[in-house]
């Protein structure tokens, strides 16, 4: 069992309703897996922390898996707040420690696309992702984990990258996180780095068909879109009434 609680499942951009407990209230995207693994803490996690009353929910915290630099998934105050309550372990791309720099409290360690690493008693894969930032040097990554079930970590990123679908092709996977930050909007040439509700729909399809997908498997959709007016999660909820997939919001919690 792999218990994953959603402290963020927004994208960039600052707008958010008032209540921030609504479903629509989107932090950054963050990711606590079991009491000890954080992936790309934001800022918000102290916020969502107090919001929710969950004290001491990261005073466990152990590892960091950074998957790439941009803002709403990179934040070195937030590395850095984490390390002065006890030593952390942070794990990511060359160009992705660079920026975050030697921090008291901080033991960085570089992996890349394809690395295996343990993590506590997790087993993951680095996947490369299709997502670009604006540093040519950096590979945005998803991530497979294991423990005696199999989670596909897959945001940001667009479709299924073929590299990384050659290692999951030969899984069973239990769960799989998609982004999803064109929600239910158009997809167009301009939005390569992200999928709509459709495209996560055929990303399942293909996982089915090639076997790594079963009747049990657990999607969730997060990193969706911000915005001041609520309503986009019960509609989305709506959407996929019919289907297997959830939509994640923040302080979603489910075990796969
Ligand atoms: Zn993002
Ligand atoms: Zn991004």
């Amino acid at each position: 069992m792999i218990e994953l609680r959603f402290l963020g499942t927004g994208s960039l951009g600052d707008k958010r309703p008032k209540n921030k407990l609504s479903k629509d209230y989107r932090r950054f995207p963050t990711l606590l897996i079991g009491s000890q693994v954080l992936i790309d803490p934001s800022e918000d996690i102290f916020e969502f922390q107090e919001s929710f009353s969950f004290f001491g929910l990261l005073s466990s915290v152990s590892d960091v898996l950074i998957t790439h630099s941009h803002l709403d998934h990179l934040s070195v105050s937030a590395i850095e707040a984490l390390a002065k309550r006890s030593e952390i372990r942070v794990w990511a791309t060359a160009p992705v420690l660079d920026v975050i720099g030697d921090i008291r409290g901080v033991r960085r360690f570089e992996i890349a696309p394809f690395s295996r690493i343990t993590v506590g008693d997790l087993d993951i894969i680095a996947l490369p992702a299709n997502h670009a930032t604006d540093n040519a040097r950096e590979v945005a990554l998803n991530f497979l984990i294991r423990r005696d079930k199999t989670l596909f970590y897959g945001l940001d990123g667009a479709g299924i990258n073929p590299l990384a679908f050659e290692v999951l092709k030969e899984v069973s996977l239990d769960g799989c996180i998609f982004d999803c930050a064109l929600a239910d909007g158009e997809y167009s040439q301009g939005s390569v780095n992200h999928n709509n509700l459709d495209a996560v729909k055929i990303i399942i399809d293909i996982l089915q068909k090639a076997g790594c997908c079963t009747d049990g498997t657990k999607y969730i959709i997060s990193h969706l879109p911000s915005a001041k007016k609520g309503g986009l999660h019960d509609r989305l909820t709506e959407m996929v009434e019919d289907t297997a997939i959830k939509v994640a919001y923040d302080g979603y919690y489910i075990c796969i």
